[in-house]
């Protein structure tokens, strides 16, 4: 399963926050074996989250959207993503019957919008906040805020699924360079991808669906570098 993130915000665009969403959500996608192909940041308009949304879902199997979920002026995700599927944006009843069943508030001390949701979407109540996130033509729509984000993608995890890929990482303490000819030889001999990130040393993070041609090539590649001393 292929999978495309939207976060969204102009604090994100600005670097005044940092994108954690996008971080953790490709960690727990690709746990789950679905696979994370693109991860765009948009600002807070909704022509611009309507055409992105709009060309991704056309591309992948799902596409989340995190961020302006609430009812302020700067929160325009749902009209957005409501625009990308061609529906009109109005009151779900089963926003309003869960926000007013499991929260304080009552309908009327609700901010205006705060139940409104694309038309013929799947409400996903927010168990760590207020406002209600939504499923609506494998489009998931999550808060912005990281805890409600969290709490909201576990309860839809199970829809996101696909080959379990097992991950190791070897690291090596040589400069990027030397290690080239031993990458194309491991690459050919065994059935792994190789990512290789250096940094104060080099981590070589080896990947495959098969778990023991995993261990067969990590084997193959721990006795043939310059370990790390630790
Ligand atoms: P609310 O209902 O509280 O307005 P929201 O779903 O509208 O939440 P935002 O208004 O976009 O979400 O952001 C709320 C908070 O979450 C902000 O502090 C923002 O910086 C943070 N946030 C938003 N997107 C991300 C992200 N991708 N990674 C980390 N933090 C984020
Ligand atoms: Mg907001």
């Amino acid at each position: 399963m292929q999978v495309a993130l939207v976060t969204v915000g102009d604090e994100l665009l600005a670097g005044d926050t940092v994108n954690t969403n996008a971080a953790w959500l490709g960690e727990r996608l690709a746990e789950r074996g679905a696979s994370v192909e693109r991860v765009v940041v948009v600002p807070d308009r909704v022509a611009d989250i309507a055409r992105v949304v709009n060309e991704l879902r056309a591309d992948y199997d799902a596409v989340v959207v995190t961020g302006g979920l609430g009812p302020t002026h700067d929160d325009l995700t749902i009209e957005g993503v409501a625009a990308a599927v061609g529906v009109p944006v109005e009151e779900h009843p089963d926003a309003v019957a869960w926000i007013t069943d499991h929260t304080d508030y009552e309908r009327a001390d609700l901010v205006e919008g705060t139940t409104h949701l694309p038309k013929g979407s799947r409400m996903l109540p927010n168990e760590a906040g207020v406002a209600p996130g939504c499923v609506v033509e494998g489009i998931y729509v999550l808060p912005g805020v990281p805890e409600e984000m969290k709490a909201m993608f576990e309860s839809v995890a199970d829809e996101f699924a696909g080959e379990t890929r097992h991950a190791v990482v070897v690291e090596a303490d040589e400069p990027e360079s030397a290690l080239v000819e031993r990458f194309a030889e491991l690459r050919e001999k065994f059935d792994v991808t190789v990512g290789s990130y250096p940094g104060d040393h080099v981590r070589v993070k080896l990947q495959s669906t098969d778990e023991e041609e995993l261990d067969r090539a990590a084997t193959w590649l721990r006795e043939r570098v310059e370990g790390v001393q630790r």
